[in-house]
């Protein structure tokens, strides 16, 4: 076997009435593509029998490679594992329940070819429902652009394509995955989008419900201070903590000008509790960023890693 040019990488979780139809679509539209490539499949702890599935078409066709998790570790888990191991210079990524259409990869990988380091599908015509699906991701979609400056229509689409060494170089983690083109914009990237087609789900139902729409705005708070401030959290810390501590300070100046200057009571003032209160959560805030220094010192030098990454070098 040729080594693979695209690794297709797909979380599966119980998805077994839509596998041969997967394999079939996806076979079809990879051979008519023409690379070699490989199909990395993460099971994460499907219990319907997807497992048998994947395992028969491994052994007719070992290109593509099956993962089993041994429990449900949930869709980030299921592309970290794929990205790990893919082989090929291009990562694409793809549900299993054949919302995505796997004819659309040929134009992923034209704008691959021109350049870009991550292609992002764009449902334009999204089969979901309005209320509870539609809305919400636009929402997101919004508010994430914005946060990040990574503008995308559509996050939530899975059908990607990535340059493998922008996948190698990102960690994953709780349910990050949607964010994937954000951080990896850290590493410097160059971003395309493509409107893909979109088709409702045929077999089994989804995996997830409008509790996502609350985990995804937590999420976007600590990709944003990872993007942001990750190498300098005592600038934001501190930044807050100084507002907070220079106020505090002015209040009390006030009442020490209202109490001495002016021979007023002011023990029952609330503005003296306030100033207090303003005051100690400075102190706290800076403590915080300080320590958030420490942590990120820690981080970078125990493991090595740089604080930038490089696109070329010429020496
Ligand atoms: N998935 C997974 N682990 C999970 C949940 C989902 O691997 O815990 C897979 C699922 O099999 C599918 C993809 O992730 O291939 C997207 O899930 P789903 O279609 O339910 O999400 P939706 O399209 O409704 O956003
Ligand atoms: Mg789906």
């Amino acid at each position: 076997m040729p080594d693979p040019i695209i690794s297709v990488v797909i979380p599966l979780y119980n998805e077994a009435e839509a596998i041969d139809e997967l394999y079939r679509q996806l076979t079809e539209a990879l051979e008519a593509y023409g690379a070699p490539y490989e199909v990395i499949v993460a099971d994460d702890g499907s219990a319907d029998g997807s497992f048998e599935k994947l395992k028969a078409i491994h052994e007719r066709d070992p290109r593509w490679r099956i993962i089993r998790f041994r429990r449900n570790f949930g869709q980030t888990a299921g592309f970290a594992a794929g990205f790990h191991r893919a082989r090929g210079d291009v990562v694409i990524t793809i549900d299993a329940d054949l919302q995505n259409d796997p004819a659309d990869i040929p134009k992923l990988m034209a704008k691959i070819e021109e350049g870009y380091d991550i292609v992002s599908g764009w449902r334009v015509d999204r089969q979901d429902t309005f209320l509870t699906r539609k809305l919400p991701s636009m929402m997101a979609n919004w508010l994430i652009s914005r946060t990040t400056n990574v503008t995308l229509h559509d996050y939530g689409c899975s059908l990607k394509a990535y340059r493998a060494d922008v996948v190698k170089n990102i960690h994953l983690y709780g349910e990050l995955h949607r964010f994937i083109p954000a951080v990896a914009s850290a590493y410097g990237v160059r971003v395309a989008e493509v409107p893909v087609n979109h088709r409702p789900r045929e077999h089994g139902q989804s995996k997830y419900g409008i509790s996502r729409t609350f985990r995804v705005l937590l999420d976007l708070i600590t990709v944003y201070f990872l993007l942001g401030y990750s190498t300098r959290p005592i600038h934001v810390f501190g930044g807050v903590g100084m507002v907070s501590f220079s106020l505090g300070v002015l209040i009390g100046l006030y009442l020490t000008l209202v109490k001495f200057g002016f021979g007023q009571d002011i023990g029952t003032r609330p503005m003296l509790l306030l100033s207090v209160l303003l005051i100690l959560l400075g102190v706290q805030m800076i403590a915080m960023g300080l320590l958030g220094e420490l942590i990120i010192r820690t981080y970078y030098e125990s493991t090595g890693k740089a604080i930038y990454y490089v696109r070329e070098e010429l020496s």
